[in-house]
Parts: structure tokens; sequence; C-alpha cells
């Protein structure tokens, strides 16, 4: 039986990669930080087959324990402080876990799994905010980087200290640069989720209106549950590599929130948005598309969930979840 150590397990990817794993026949383990921590409640009653193992991804010695224990063949660094925008304000702590948690994960592996043809292999999760102030459209693998925020040159730490230690100990160590990937699971924290649940709420009467940022800004959204089978292709290869993983197509936040709305029959979307300064950000990503020619042609990746079916599948969700709690 293949075993999987994935940090970040409580998270939507997390859950969605535990999910596909166990479904391939993987024994999974899960890094689970905190004491007490509330979301392990969920993982046990929701995903009982992933075996939780404690640690940080700030604390180098547990990461070495919870490889020691897991004795993984694959690992999946998916841990992050992943919101933009709370990274403008933990500046310091999103460069500790999103940049050298990806260091200490990396040590730990050379520690515990050696760099032999036997040893760990390692997933990186690498993101579309590292291109940033885009410097060509749509984005590859070989277009420069240009973070802005934080969180981004966090990830462009983590991406290039994962090719730094691919070249110099031979680590079979990938990175994924994936584009924006939503769906229910996601965090309400995040525009889609918050749209299509306050729409959710609006229409059943629960809310009087969204309050919002920036609605110009364009992201190339996908689907989290096919995003996730891009990073297991990655590990399956005989070379380590980085792939982009995107859908090609781009839509602004005013869009996604005409699509969110339309889908509960309200035409009139303005009526019922707002704009606050403060969900706009010191810096902006303004425009995201990707190329994922190389994943489709090497990986043989595609997405199989496009940007309408997918806020369709999210409001269709949250009117269940809203009407449930009011039951
Ligand atoms: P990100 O691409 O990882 O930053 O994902 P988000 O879902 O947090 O934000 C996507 C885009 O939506 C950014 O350009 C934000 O500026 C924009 N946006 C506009 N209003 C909001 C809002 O109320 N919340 C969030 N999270 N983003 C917003």
């Amino acid at each position: 039986m293949p075993r999987a150590f994935i940090t970040g397990v409580t998270g939507q990817d997390g859950q969605h990669l535990a999910e596909f794993l166990h479904g391939k026949g993987y024994e999974v383990f899960g890094l689970v930080k905190g004491q007490n921590n509330p979301r392990m409640v969920q993982m046990r009653d929701e995903f009982p087959y992933v075996q939780p193992v404690p640690g940080d991804l700030a604390d180098l010695p547990s990461l070495v324990k919870a490889l020691e224990y897991a004795q993984p063949d694959e690992v999946y660094n998916l841990g992050a402080i992943s919101f933009v925008a709370m990274s403008f304000n933990q500046a310091e702590l999103t460069a500790n876990i999103t940049g050298l948690g990806v260091l200490r994960m990396l040590e730990a592996i050379r520690m515990v799994g050696g760099a032999s043809e036997n040893s760990m292999r390692l997933y990186q999760a690498s993101s579309s905010e590292m291109f940033g102030k885009v410097r060509e459209t749509p984005q590859t693998e070989r277009t420069p980087f240009h973070p802005r925020s934080p969180y981004g040159c966090a990830k462009v730490f983590g991406h290039d200290i994962v090719v730094n230690y691919r070249e110099s100990y031979n680590l079979f160590a990938c990175s994924g640069i994936l584009f924006n990937h939503e769906g229910p699971r996601r965090g309400l924290e995040f525009v889609t989720r918050k749209v299509t649940n306050s729409v959710a709420r609006i229409k059943l009467g629960l809310q009087k209106e969204i309050v919002l940022g920036n609605l110009d800004s364009k992201r190339d959204w996908g689907y989290a549950g096919d995003y996730v089978k891009a990073m297991w292709l990655m590990l399956q290869r005989d070379q380590p590599d980085d792939y982009v993983i995107a859908t090609g197509e781009t839509y602004s936040i005013e869009e996604l929130v005409k699509f969110a709305f339309a889908e509960v029959g309200i035409e009139n979307w303005r009526d019922y948005v707002r704009q606050d300064p403060k969900f706009f950000r010191p810096a902006e990503v303004d425009l995201l598309i990707g190329d994922s020619t190389k994943a489709r042609t090497e990986l043989g990746w595609k997405p199989e969930v496009d940007f309408p079916t997918l806020i369709k599948m999210m409001v269709a969700h949250d009117l269940k979840f809203e009407s449930d709690k009011i039951r």
C-alpha cells in the first residue's frame, strides 16, 4: 500500500487530495497543527481514514518526527498561510510558514528520506500569485515572477528553494503552479465562496447585501477536485518537473457576481452589492490566465469543470448548506 503524507490536510485541497489518494488505495497521513485543533473533529468525522500526525511547518523537529512516523512514499506540502489579504497584515508569519516551511520540509525529507531512488517524493503547492503583476499573458512555466503580496513573495521563495534542492541534492521534488481553484469546500474568506454563500443567504432572506472590494480583477478559476489529480500525476513521472495547472479562461469578479446571482434568478444584482475600501488590497494582481499546455501534453491532465459549472455547483451547495442550518 503506497503511503502519502499531506500538510494542510484540513484545508480545501488537503480534503480533496486525501479523498482522491484514499480512493487510489493509499494509506493517508495528515499533519495537524496546534493543541485541540477544532478542524480535527471535522476530519475525524468526514475523513476517518486520514491518520493525524501532530506537528507544525514552523517546527523542523516535528516534521522530522512526522516523516519518521509516517514513512511516506509521497509528501504533499499544501500547508500555508494561504489568504492573500491576511498576508499583508501578518507578513512575517506568512514568510515563516508559506516560505520557510518549504525549506524545513525539504530538510526533513533529506534527513529522513535521503536522496536515493527510493527517497520520498515531494509535491510543493506553488501558486499563480507568483506571477502577480504579470509579465506576459497567458502565463507559462517560463514566465518571470513578479509577486504582489507577502503571500506571493513567500510562494516564490518556496518555489525557488524546491528547484534549488532538486538541482543540488537530486531530490524528486515538483512544484505545481496552480491557478485559483475553488469549490464548496473553499473558505468563506475567498471571493468565490464569499459570493456564492452570500447569494444563497440573500435568496433565503438571511442577508441583505454583499460587501466586496475590487470587482475588476480577473482570475483563471478551476475546480479544486480537478486540480488535486494533477498533483498526484506529477509525482508519478520518471523525472521531477514544474507544471502550470489552469483552465486557460479568465473571468472578472463582476462576472462571478453576475453568474452567481443569475443562478438564483436575480438579474438586478447591482442592488445587492456594495463596495468597501477595506476589501481592496495595497497591491493587486489584475489579471491571471494560465497556459497549461505542458501539463496537458506531459501529464495527460485537463480540467473537467468549467467556471459557469463551478459557480452553479457552489451556489447549489450553499443554498442547501444555509437552508439546512435554519431547519
Ligand atoms: P486570491 O486570488 O488568492 O487573492 O483569491 P481571493 O478569492 O481572495 O481574491 C480574488 C480576487 O477577488 C482579488 O483580486 C481580490 O481583490 C478580489 N476581491 C474583491 N472583493 C473581495 C472580497 O470581498 N474578498 C476577497 N477575498 N477578494 C475580493
